[in-house]
């Protein structure tokens, strides 16, 4: 059995720009030169289930041999994967090392997914986790009915049957209120301000916890930073981007760029809710 080489191969990119990122053979061929590459290394056996179910099938299955995997097999690998990012700064062979094998595992599932989902449709689950945005309007809607359904066990059964939620999964409760319509009736949204910084607040502040938001904005307003809220932001697009959904990751992109890029040119610097203090 000769090796499969760990350089780059004719498939290799990253950028669905690039007209090989929807081959599926070019991404064939990238999938075992990856796992080829992991399945040598194995640094990143302990940060999900992607790592240990590749390994187990190529010790227990295939004596090794990442050729012998199946489409099944590979489905189970990426489906394991999400996107916490470990493996990317673990792994010393990435682009972002500069390493000849330019290996980016995370991105590597990105572009499978993609491909995914260009050749099969969106399951109802994929819909739902896609659009955070407008989960948050109809529990809204429900006036406190979500949060309480979302605790009833015959509920979530049928929920886990339905939308292949599990049952047992802890899901975060809905605000009553966004972030974006408290920041309006306490004055923090303006159209032209005279602040440094704009809070992009995420979806997950914006309908589950804008107590995060109120935070970061008290925390900077001590340290004296002026900082404004605007109107109209949407969810980054990330769920959707998980599940190989590029159209919607552009449009939400399109949509937060064409708000906050404006207040970029005008020299304020834009904030996420959820990052860092840096
Ligand atoms: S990015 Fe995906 S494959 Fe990498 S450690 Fe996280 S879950 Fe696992
Ligand atoms: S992603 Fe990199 S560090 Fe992790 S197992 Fe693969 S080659 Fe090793």
């Amino acid at each position: 059995m000769t090796n499969i080489s760990y350089q780059p191969t004719e498939g290799l990119t990253y950028d669905p720009e690039d007209e090989r990122y929807w081959s599926l053979p070019a991404l064939d061929m990238e999938i075992r030169r990856a796992f080829e590459i992991c399945h040598g290394c194995r640094m990143c056996f302990k940060y999900c289930d992607s790592f240990p179910s590749l390994f187990k099938l190529l010790d227990e299955r295939y004596d090794g041999d990442v050729r012998e995997l199946d489409d099944a097999d590979i489905a189970g690998v990426m489906d394991a994967c999400f996107q916490c990012k470990l493996c990317e700064v673990q792994c010393p062979y990435t682009p972002r090392d500069g390493h000849e094998f330019q290996l980016d595992f995370p991105k590597l599932v990105h572009r499978y997914n993609a491909n995914k989902r260009l050749r099969e449709p969106a399951t109802l689950r994929d819909k739902v986790l896609a659009d955070p945005d407008a989960t948050g309007q109809m529990a809204r809607l429900s006036f406190g009915m979500a949060n309480a359904m979302n605790k009833v066990p015959l509920h979530r059964m049928l929920m886990e049957k339905v939308l292949g939620i599990h049952k047992d999964k802890l899901l975060p409760d809905f605000a009553s209120k966004t972030f974006e319509a408290w920041a309006d009736e306490n004055g923090r949204i303006q159209q032209d301000p005279p602040a440094e910084v704009v809070l992009f607040q995420t979806c997950y502040v914006q309908n589950n916890e804008p107590d995060i938001g109120k935070d970061v904005l008290e925390v900077l307003d001590k340290n004296q930073v002026k900082t404004a809220c605007v109107r109209g932001l949407v969810c980054c697009g990330m769920p959707a981007w998980e599940h190989g959904d590029l159209t919607t990751l552009r449009e939400n992109a399109k949509i937060n760029l064409s708000i906050l890029y404006p207040h970029v040119k005008a020299g304020r610097r834009c904030w996420w809710s959820t990052q860092p203090a840096v």
